[in-house]
């Protein structure tokens, strides 16, 4: 069966703030030059921000380079941020601590980032890009010589046994000059050329943490819009990087997060149950008390920063946004970097399509303020590899005295290799939800409006299915049930003297991709479900 070919100049694989940067900078570009492009978006979700998902207080730098007039454009950048808290905690107590310059947050605005991918999406068709929500680039074309010629979409309508349904429908090429991959932290069709092209053979591995995020309508008592406030500390271990954000956007509405790095040693270590105990601390319940919780998900983000970005070229494309890494870690933030890098490429796009090839994707960055940002900043994360305290310390020296201009840059191993087997780890015991401030993992999920159809092929595939037990549940207990947020992953049993089995819910999965990073023998292998599949993110 021949597929249906749809032709343009590029291709963009996501629509998140990188993918519909490039998008409109290209279209900018075409107009400003006369010079026609054509441009199309694909997105997973069943529209554009339905998995975006972020904290988020953004940097309106690369908005403000993008469209100078973009206040008056109606961007939803709607609460400055005013007033930020840094809190160091213990279980019983807070202790306010000074905020860290890269948490310093004045000039910048509390949005959600979904809703910020809304109105890119919008100015980006009034200037004539086509984008096409509820599609999942599945495949990635190759022409002769091995140059990468676009994407497909995957068929829909294929049942669980892989067979055509009723609803069968064909996938469709999209052939473009260029393609641009804008997936985001962990992009699938990323890791696919990463892999063949050796992007990574240069460069530290990188490096993630699981987000899990709420958002709240909390009491007019406890809404203070444009307050920040950021937490390091208890529930955590002194050795386990993580901490939490508050923001108060407008509306009443509250976005509380927990963000842990995956580097985390104890395979009995659940993210979702530390975010829920720590909102039960007395410093931080008062805010919830008496509010509603509105929605839920979970993300991966990147942590490996500056020595872990890679090649970000190959024959016939181009990596940008969170999929290649762009995340400054010390401040939490990559929508800025994301969108800078985006317009970075369009711009180097738009000269390769008239046929200049003497230009370079990544010596534009280098020329970017993105490149020195991401500098200064890169030995903050890495110092927390010996816990904490150490870290904080060596973020201080950094920042303070040597202004990020050290003569050395500490160094990443990659994630999975940090877990330690159960026989070696204490099980940590989690109190039970109370309903009121704290939740279960499977009502949580509700309220992220997750949906797959059910007769599809998995997309959560084991590359050897014998390792769920042999490895994952003998030496490591099975970490899956508990790192993933939305519970997809089981251990169960027909009868009290059979065999353990993993059950995989995948009908739950929120697409956070933590278990594609986290799996200790990296068996697990994340690709995309049918298009429009997945959570449905009001505004995350
Ligand atoms: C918990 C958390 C808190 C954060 N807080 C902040 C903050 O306060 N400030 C800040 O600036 N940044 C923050 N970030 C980081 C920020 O969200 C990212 O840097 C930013 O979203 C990256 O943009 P992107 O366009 O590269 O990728 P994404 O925003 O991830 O967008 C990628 C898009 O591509 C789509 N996609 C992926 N694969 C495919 C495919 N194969 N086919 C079709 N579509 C596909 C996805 O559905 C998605 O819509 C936070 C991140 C997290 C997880
Ligand atoms: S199955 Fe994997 S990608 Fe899906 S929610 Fe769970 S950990 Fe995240």
């Amino acid at each position: 069966m021949t597929r249906d070919t749809m032709e343009y100049d590029v291709v963009i694989v996501g629509a998140g703030p990188a993918g519909l940067a490039a998008a409109i900078r290209l279209k900018q570009l075409a107009a400003e030059q006369q010079h026609e492009v054509s441009v199309c978006v694909l997105e997973k979700g069943s529209e554009v921000g339905a998995h975006i998902l972020s904290g988020a207080v953004i940097e309106p730098r690369a908005i403000a380079e993008l469209f100078p007039d973009w206040q008056e454009r109606g961007a939803p950048l709607l609460t400055p941020a005013e007033d930020d808290r840094f809190l160091f905690l213990t279980e019983r107590r807070a202790f306010r601590l000074p905020t860290p310059p890269q948490m310093h947050n004045h000039g910048n605005y509390i949005v959600s980032l979904g809703n910020v991918c809304r109105w890119l999406a919008r100015e980006a068709e009034a200037l004539g890009v086509e984008i096409y929500p509820g599609f999942a680039a599945a495949e990635v074309l190759f022409a002769e010589g091995g140059r990468v010629a676009g994407v497909a979409t995957g068929s829909m309508g294929i049942g669980k046994d892989g067979k055509p349904t009723a609803n069968f429908q064909e996938g469709v090429e999209l052939r473009g000059k260029l393609t641009l991959l804008a997936e985001g932290c962990r992009g699938s069709l990323t890791k696919v050329l990463t892999e063949r092209f050796g992007l990574r053979k240069d460069c530290d591995p990188q490096t993630y943490g699981i987000g899990i995020k709420e958002l709240w309508e909390v009491t007019p008592e406890q809404h203070h819009p444009g307050r920040v406030v950021h937490t390091v500390g208890w529930p955590m271990d002194r050795k386990t990087y993580g901490g939490s954000f508050l923001y108060h956007l407008e509306n009443r509405q509250v976005a509380v997060g927990f963000v842990i790095g995956l580097d985390y040693e104890n395979p009995f270590l659940n993210p979702f149950e530390e975010f829920q105990r720590f909102k039960t601390h007395p410093a931080i319940r008062p805010t919830f008390d008496g509010g509603r919780r509105i929605a839920y998900g979970a993300r991966a983000l990147n942590e490996g920063g500056f020595q872990s970005i890679p090649a970000l070229s190959f024959p016939g494309g181009h990596v940008i946004g969170c999929a290649a890494g762009f995340l400054n870690v010390p401040k939490i933030k990559g929508s800025h970097t994301a969108m800078k890098s985006g317009m970075v490429a369009a711009e180097t796009v738009f000269r390769q399509l008239q046929g200049d090839e003497s230009v370079d994707y990544r010596r534009a960055m280098a020329a970017s303020w993105v490149w020195d940002e991401l500098y200064r900043v890169r030995n903050i994360r890495p110092g927390f590899h010996r816990g904490l305290f150490t870290g904080l310390l060596n973020a201080a020296v950094d920042t303070y005295i040597l202004r990020g201009r050290a003569p050395w840059t500490l160094h990443h191993t990659p994630d999975y290799s940090h877990l330690r087997k159960a026989s070696e780890s204490r099980p940590i015991a989690y109190p039970k939800p109370d309903g009121k401030v704290s939740f279960d993992r499977l009502s949580s999920v509700f309220i992220s409006n997750t949906n797959h159809e059910e007769n599809q092929p998995p997309h959560l595939q084991l590359k050897d299915p014998a390792k769920a037990i042999e490895v994952n549940y003998r030496l490591y207990d099975a970490p899956e049930q508990r790192y993933c947020p939305a519970g997809v992953y089981e251990i169960v049993r027909e009868g009290a003297d059979s065999e353990p089995r993993l059950q995989i819910n995948a009908q739950n999965c929120v697409h956070c991709k933590t278990c594609d990073i986290k799996d200790p023998t990296q068996n697990i292998n994340w690709v995309v479900p049918e298009g429009g599949g997945g959570p449905n993110y009001p505004n995350m």
